[in-house]
């Protein structure tokens, strides 16, 4: 027979299976059983056991419970799902405290602040998959931010890589969607074990995802309407935009059903959803996000070195989740694009304006999180005091934005000051509040006069005994007689043994030490009472107010939302043009043409990593009915890369609404970016080198479209030199006449032979980085200028790296003899290519193999003038046999 805690233990544990339940016994959570080991494993705590009464005795491990946070996050990151059961009754000593699980924390729902970044958002989505469309549906319940999409299932994997949530819902059984031409690993695998789920590390942006299964029964599409119509109250889901888009909804409900299930106090907070469609911005795949370095970047991805970095001057966390969101969704409507440029040109105009508005900003809080978490009750009243703070901003951000007009007045008049919220706080809350909630350090003094009476009675009984030691010592002549308080026995006055023949006759003894004696009096106990009291009148009091002005200012949810949304839009838009001030960029012009120039253009992030004014700018000019595609050559370590980079991030960055890193800049809106970059295994899905590259290469041929941006750095790298050259012209020929391509292309080869294409390709236009050699001082110039190169300086390079000199010696001689040979075996230099018009069927790129040049060669060699017909005929002979065993 179970003793009853052991026995409500089980009960609760039975309800959570795969869940490590952390079950809380007054100051502790503990762990039993299996959940026990796993905690001292993972927590790395003592496991110990404890005997549960009727001599059962199992494994044990407990946590403080003012460390939970820690804990937490541990557990959370090592991919635990932590039931949290609470004491839901006060111990009475007598009965057995009620307990129940008030939250499920996985990574999706984690709302603890040490867990969170401030910087980034929080994503919590589920996907439905149906056939040719299925639905996602997200949610950030730190902010309260809802959305759903219904979208091609092709694009699915995508729209997952930008979000890049922390937890994925799907359907028991359904597929994870594959991250085709994703090339680091992302491929999500399913986890067994206890938690059902598994980490998932994806490519730029992305950061651990952790799969939950969720069951099937939560996809049907008419309960799921019935969840999202019920949970907000309605009709029909026209207003949110998403009526009739069935995956779209079911997502949404999966999101609601499974918030409910693990933290059903954010559930109330979901106050609005959003439907979106991908159409309406660029879709970034995640190798092109991971290429552009746009969160993360250099050879270990430090968050320092990405775009993001570089733009982010934002003052609050606000801006900052909000600028990584518009850097991971460049759009395509030109109207938006330039209302974006018209308020960055605006605070780019004055120093004085933006450094006004910045003072403002660096005032505002976090007020996304803090309506959250005002609104589930779990808010701290120095968010309460920061959120006024932040309000109290508002009105001078409206004066100081005034006079923009119509530059900004999308955005200003969302601004609102949320006045009876402030009014509220301010009147209830002091302004600096100290300690927890209950220790009358928080209500304001002057707002309610029964607290201002308790915190005085409270004051004048601490005072009467802070008075006491020495009024007694003085009233008894004991000169070391002690005033001191412990939780067990409460005030005391503490004589040591030696004066105990002076102890008055009014003292009661309470309780023995070994050298002294402790007492009380009756004065000293009612004081004693009137302290308790008070604190506990204090307790309840304070409480009391505090829930009701968290509750009044919840009311105001949605206002202060909207005004939280204006001001991360204004931080972004100000974070932007201080980066293109301190930076030196310029407002690009857009336009719906098909044409890019950039005038003087920079890399943004290599230039902030060389010395001041060491980056060398250059130009681009691409249009899809001239250069359209430009074959890029030029040596190792020229600036190939950075250039390919640079163009793309200039036309990304265009297309967020920022200003551009160059002199000018002319961009008609591109779709798409796509980006082939560099060698890389994608062991994990068990794709090679080669392979990775040619999903990739595929992936864009498939996709790009003539609005496209494409950017190929090496192709046909990784295999065989003839292969290679083959694969990189067919695909170059390919962007230049296939009827849906045509877009507007960077290729960047070491194959010289490409620059060949030119010649016979109107729309193929040569350009390479200049090199000064000379006489063996090789000078990288980075300066990009018309026309091929034919050199590679790869030995040069390799010197600069350090190789052994006398591998790099006879490295030389190698290439010397190479490029000596005739035509014969060598692949190097730019000879006429297969394909265009003058070339003779027997040059396969200019070189042929080993067996069929030493047939030629006794070709070149006969002497026909004196050869007999019979000579002739066998030599013939000779020949074919020869032809015929190569
Ligand atoms: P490889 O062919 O070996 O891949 P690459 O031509 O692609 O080389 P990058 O990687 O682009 O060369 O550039 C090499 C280095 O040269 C960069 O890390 C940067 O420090 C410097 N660099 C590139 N472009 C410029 C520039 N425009 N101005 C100054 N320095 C530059």
């Amino acid at each position: 027979m179970a003793s009853p805690v052991r026995k409500q233990y089980l009960e609760i544990k039975s309800r959570y299976p795969d869940a490590l339940l952390l079950y809380r016994m007054g100051d502790f959570y503990e762990t039993f059983d299996e959940d026990a080991r796993l905690a001292a494993r993972d927590l790395e705590i003592v496991l110990t056991q404890r005997d549960m009464g009727q001599g059962e005795v199992v494994p044990l491990a407990g946590i403080p419970y003012h460390a939970l946070d820690s804990y937490l996050a541990k557990l959370v990151r090592k991919g635990h799902r932590v039931a949290i059961a609470e004491q839901t009754s006060e111990p009475d000593g007598r009965t057995l405290v009620s307990r129940d699980v008030v939250r499920v924390v996985t990574p999706g729902t984690v709302i603890e602040p040490g867990m969170l970044d401030s910087a980034a958002n929080n994503y919590l989505a589920a996907v439905a998959q149906g056939g040719a469309q299925s639905g996602i549906a997200f949610v950030d319940i730190t902010t309260g931010e809802f959305a759903v999409a219904q979208l091609p299932t092709g694009a699915v994997p995508q729209e997952i890589a930008r979000l890049a949530p922390s937890e994925l819902l799907l359907a028991e059984g359904g597929e994870i969607p594959a991250f085709a031409g994703m090339t680091d690993g992302a491929g999500m695998t399913d986890g067994a074990g206890m938690t059902d789920g598994a980490g998932m590390t994806g490519g730029a942006g992305m950061t651990e995802c952790h799969v939950t299964r969720v069951n099937e029964a939560s996809f049907a599409p008419n309960a799921a309407r019935r969840r999202v119509l019920d949970h907000f109250g309605v009709r029909s889901l026209d207003a949110f935009g998403c009526e009739g888009l069935e995956f779209a909804t079911v997502a949404a409900a999966v999101v609601l059903d499974y918030v409910g299930s693990t933290h059903m106090a954010a559930l109330p907070q979901l106050t609005g959803l959003r439907t979106y469609s991908t159409d309406t911005f660029m879709a970034l795949d995640p190798q092109t996000r991971r290429n552009l370095e746009l969160f993360e970047g250099g050879r270990w991805g430090a968050k320092g070195q990405s775009l993001l970095s570089v733009l982010d001057q934002t003052q609050t966390p606000m801006g900052a989740r909000l600028l990584r969101r518009w850097v991971g969704q460049p759009l395509l409507d030109l109207d938006a694009l330039e209302r974006r440029l018209d308020a960055v040109a605006w605070l780019h105009a004055s120093d004085v304006r933006r450094q006004r508005i910045r003072a403002e900003l660096a005032e505002v809080s976090d007020l996304e999180r803090a309506v959250q978490r005002i609104g589930t009750g779990v808010a701290f009243p120095r968010e309460l005091a920061g959120l006024r703070r932040s309000l109290e901003r508002v009105p001078a951000l409206c004066a100081l934005t005034e006079e923009a007009g119509a530059d900004l007045a999308w955005l200003t008049s969302e601004l609102d000051p949320c006045e009876s919220a402030v009014e509220r706080i301010k009147a209830t809350i002091a302004d600096d509040p100290q300690g927890d909630v209950g220790q009358g350090r928080v209500v304001r003094e002057g707002y309610s006069e029964e607290m201002d009476e308790v915190r005085l009675a409270a004051q004048d009984a601490r005072s009467y005994i802070a008075g006491l030691e020495r009024k007694e010592r003085e009233r008894t002549g004991i000169p070391n007689l002690k005033v001191g308080y412990n939780r067990v026995f409460g005030y005391y006055l503490e004589v040591s043994n030696s004066h105990s023949a002076s102890v008055p006759e009014d003292y009661v003894r309470r309780q023995t030490l070994v050298n002294a004696e402790r007492f009380y009096t009756q004065e000293l106990k009612e004081h004693e009472n009137r302290v308790l009291s008070a604190g506990d009148r204090l307790q309840e009091l304070e409480t009391a107010i505090y829930k009701q002005v968290c509750r009044d200012v919840a009311s105001h949810a949605s206002a202060i939302l909207a005004t939280a949304a204006a001001l991360a839009t204004l931080d972004t838009l100000l974070s932007l043009a201080e980066a293109a001030v301190r930076y030196g960029y310029v407002r690009p012009v857009l336009d719906e043409g098909e044409r890019l120039v950039l005038r003087d253009a920079r890399h943004p992030v290599v230039e902030r990593f060389l010395p001041s004014g060491a980056f060398v700018p250059n130009d681009t000019d691409l249009s899809t009915d001239e250069n359209q595609l430009v074959i890029l050559t030029g040596p190792n370590m020229a600036g190939k890369s950075t250039y390919l980079r640079q163009v793309a991030v200039a036309v990304l960055m265009a297309q967020i609404g920022s200003f551009v890193p160059a002199a000018e800049a002319h961009v008609g809106l591109v779709d798409r970016i796509f980006t082939r970059v560099g060698l890389q295994d994608d062991l994990a899905s068990g794709q090679s080198t080669f392979m990775v590259e040619m999903v990739e290469t595929a992936a864009i041929l498939h996709h790009a479209t003539r609005r496209s941006l494409v950017i190929l750095d090496e192709i046909g790298r990784g295999t065989s030199t003839f292969d290679g050259l083959s694969i990189a012209q067919a695909v170059a020929e390919h962007i230049h006449d296939a009827s849906r391509l045509g877009c507007r292309t960077l290729f960047a080869t070491h194959y010289h032979e490409l620059t060949a294409l030119a010649d016979r390709l109107p729309r193929v236009h040569n350009l390479s980085v200049a090199v000064s050699d000379r006489d063996g001082e090789v000078v990288f110039l980075h300066r990009i200028v018309h026309g091929g190169a034919d050199r590679s300086y790869g030995v040069h390079v390799a010197q600069l790296a350090g190789l052994p000199r006398p591998l790099i010696s006879r490295a030389k001689e190698l290439l010397a003899e190479h490029e000596g040979m005739p035509a014969k075996g060598r692949v190097r230099g730019k000879r006429p290519l297969p394909g265009a018009p003058s070339q003779g069927a027997m040059s396969l790129f200019g070189g042929v193999p080993p067996e069929a040049s030493r047939i030629l060669d006794e070709l070149r060699e006969m002497d026909l003038d004196n050869l007999t017909p019979r000579q002739a005929l066998d030599k013939l002979a000779e020949l074919r046999e020869q032809a015929g065993e190569s």
